[in-house]
């Protein structure tokens, strides 16, 4: 370890207050983290003055970037209002106004502090709506870290089942049999298989929970057949239908639901809705919507929360969105493919095997020409880790799994300096 770089010197300091000296697993590093000071369009500054490119938008969640001035704008006039209140403000309905506005499946939503929690409240809305205990979710899928909800994101051969009945594997240790035994596990893609197994699980199931291009699946597309089956699967057993766009719904205007042509009964959605701060939320149909309704008494679901809807997030969650008209995801979606061709051609020319998936201004990174369609295919493509370190080294931050997201803060010469980047990193590689 380079003892001298301040970075160093503060993860000592951190290792003293913070197990492994972190507060979020995803930031963590070997031999230690680097400290970030400053973010300015896609740059972020570290305490020893090193700059990177962030190709992850701090995980998908800065849809314009560090310092968007009209975002800045809106949080700083906010901020000087006050930042939470014991009262409702005027900006969480603005919010909601223009939430439904782009997801015409959401016709009313409510606050949390993060996407995990809007998941948590998004499954326990379905138990409260339909009376029934058990919801199904994919194999491999990220939900947050609501125990039921990262149930079997992290399987691995050794404990994931058979490819017609995967387990329900318990994602923290000390998980209770009692949640995993209310999770049913489908494999992501594979329709038919799926649907014998909701159907074997007919009156007991609430929901279904899906992400129509789930990272950590591979960020591989959801097929056609796949969402039609859910929708109609769901509908017949009386279940609902529970779309996370926590991440997608960067994808398009109207998220991903409006790319795919789905009709979710409840939509979870995060990150770039905060505008840089966080939030989460879980909308949809009014009468479901209901169950969270305190002004008939008691409701269903009590949800509150010390910070859910302050109003820095909803201040800088509208003039994100305000900032996000059509034409933005078009550009994003040419930058994506930028991207995309790019690396290609870097792979080609290195004669490296590997491919990226993704969609719009999402993409990720594989070491393997196999075809990639669920979970298990993606598990068994080689690790993409070291090299998103080397990358890190030559100035561009990708998560570990080789996932990226574009800012509208980047232009066309970011992307070629982020293609670059991984041409230099791939021929030190070879080189070796
Ligand atoms: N759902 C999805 C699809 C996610 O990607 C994430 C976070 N990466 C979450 C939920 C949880 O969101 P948060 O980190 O805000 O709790």
């Amino acid at each position: 370890m380079n003892t001298t770089s301040k970075s160093a010197e503060l993860y000592e300091r951190a290792r003293r207050v913070m197990p492994g000296g972190n507060s979020r697993t995803t930031v963590f590093r070997r031999p230690h983290p680097f400290y970030a000071v400053h973010g300015a369009g896609c740059r972020i500054t570290d305490v020893d003055g090193h700059v990177r490119i962030d190709a992850t938008g701090n995980f998908t969640s800065l849809i314009h970037g560090y310092g968007n001035q009209k975002v800045l704008r809106a949080a700083r006039l906010q901020l000087e209002s006050g930042t939470c209140f014991c009262m409702p403000t005027e900006s969480e309905i603005e919010l909601s106004e223009l939430l439904c506005e782009r997801l015409t499946t959401v016709e009313q939503l409510r606050y949390t502090n993060s996407g995990t929690e809007a998941v948590m409240n998004a499954i326990k809305a379905a138990r409260a709506y339909t009376g029934r205990a058990k919801f199904a979710k994919c194999e491999g899928a990220y939900h947050g870290t609501y125990d039921p909800a990262e149930t079997s994101q992290d399987s691995c051969p050794s404990n994931w089942g058979a490819p017609t009945q995967p387990s329900s594997v318990a994602t923290a240790v000390g998980t209770p049999h009692g949640v995993l035994d209310d999770v049913v596990v489908l494999p992501f893609n594979n329709t038919e298989v799926s649907e014998i197994i909701l159907r074997a699980n007919a009156s007991q199931i609430a929901a279904v929970l899906v992400d129509a291009l789930p990272n950590r699946v591979g960020l591989v597309p959801a097929t056609p057949e796949y969402l039609r089956m859910l929708r109609q699967v769901t509908r017949e057993l009386g279940a609902l239908l529970i779309l996370d766009e926590v991440i997608t719904f960067r994808l398009g205007y109207h998220g991903a639901q409006g790319l795919f042509g789905i009709d979710p009964d409840l939509t979870t959605l995060g990150k770039l809705i905060g505008g840089g701060f966080p939030i989460g939320a879980v909308g949809g149909r009014r009468d479901v919507m209901a169950v969270f309704d305190p002004s008939r008494g008691t409701p269903a679901v009590p949800h509150g929360g010390t910070f859910s809807a302050n109003p820095m997030s909803m201040a800088a969650g509208i003039a994100t969105l305000q900032d996000l008209p059509p034409a933005a995801y078009a550009r994003l979606e040419a930058l994506g493919a930028q991207l995309d061709a790019g690396v290609r051609e870097v792979f080609l020319r290195h004669r490296q095997k590997g491919q990226l998936t993704g969609l719009g201004s999402l993409r990720r990174i594989h070491f393997t020409n196999a075809p990639l369609t669920d979970y298990r295919s993606v598990v068994a493509a080689p690790s993409v880790a070291n090299f998103a370190n080397r990358l890190f080294d030559n100035g561009v931050i990708i998560a570990q799994n080789g996932l990226m997201a574009l800012s509208t803060a980047m232009t066309e010469t970011d992307v070629a300096e982020i293609v670059s980047a991984i041409d230099h990193t791939l021929a030190a590689e070879n080189g070796k």
